[in-house]
């Protein structure tokens, strides 16, 4: 049997009407260092990849041809998607229809989930440095406000494992593009807080502090369970996370 190990968020699973988890690099078929891995492009053997997700997506009970997965793009472009598929060039996806799960695919970068529990809306974002310094998480609760009648102060939020402050070292040119207290400098050196710039992004677009969850893991510094592309470069693995609207109506 498959020791699959999935990481949940707490706040999000208060909520039997969303369902969200990421994979780990625990519990697949791949040889080391890709375990799980979930990504066909980073020269796994197909058939291991095959059966990873196959693996993931039957313990949580979704139907990887009935997902909507974007193509990532390091951008700050959002779609709303209603329909299964594959999304050319954005990194965060918005829905309202149940059963639809989103997808995003991660070694490093942060996954953010956005959930208005009053009117069933949701979001999932892809946050790396480059969608960060672009404002994609405050542009997606823009968007559910404007397009989909969310309120950001009914939103639920969940920030996923990705690279830490203590490991994610970027150059000056980058760092400029944050604010001073989202980066730390330790001796000449200087490093993005991924996670707080993306919950500043939050608050100021007008979620409340209680309902924002921050996951404690660095996927940098914590190899037994997370991939990495800082740390294992062009043999590193991809994760998922992913989230959807449960429909109870039949159940
Ligand atoms: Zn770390």
């Amino acid at each position: 049997m498959s020791d699959l190990r999935l990481i949940r968020s707490e706040k999000l699973s208060r909520y039997s009407s969303v369902r969200f988890a990421m994979s780990t690099r625990v519990g697949g078929v791949s040889p080391e260092p890709l375990g799980m891995n979930l990504s066909y492009r980073v020269g796994d053997d197909p058939a291991n990849v095959a059966e990873n997700r196959k693996r993931f997506f039957e313990a949580l009970g979704f139907m990887e041809s009935g997902s909507a997965i974007p193509h990532q793009c390091h951008s700050s472009n959002i779609q709303i998607v209603s329909q299964p598929g594959e999304y050319d060039a954005c990194d965060g996806l918005v829905t309202q229809t149940n059963d639809l799960p989103l997808i995003v695919s991660i070694a490093d970068c942060l996954p953010v989930t956005i959930y208005d529990v009053a009117k069933a809306v949701l979001g999932l974002v892809h946050a790396g440095w480059r969608g960060t310094a672009q404002g994609i998480v405050a542009e997606t609760v823009d968007l559910m406000v404007k397009q989909c009648g969310s309120s950001a102060g009914e939103m639920i939020t969940y920030l996923g494992p990705s690279a830490g402050v203590c490991c994610y070292e970027v150059g000056r040119e980058v760092a400029e593009l944050f604010s001073l207290d989202q980066v730390e400098q330790r001796d000449d050196r200087l490093y993005l807080n991924l996670k707080k710039a993306n919950c500043d992004q939050l608050l100021g677009a007008g979620v409340r502090e209680e309902n924002i969850e921050i996951s404690p893991f660095c996927t940098i510094c914590t190899p037994q369970l997370f991939h990495s592309h800082r740390r294992d470069r062009n043999k590193s693995g991809r994760m998922m996370a992913t989230v959807s609207l449960v429909d109870h109506a039949g159940s």
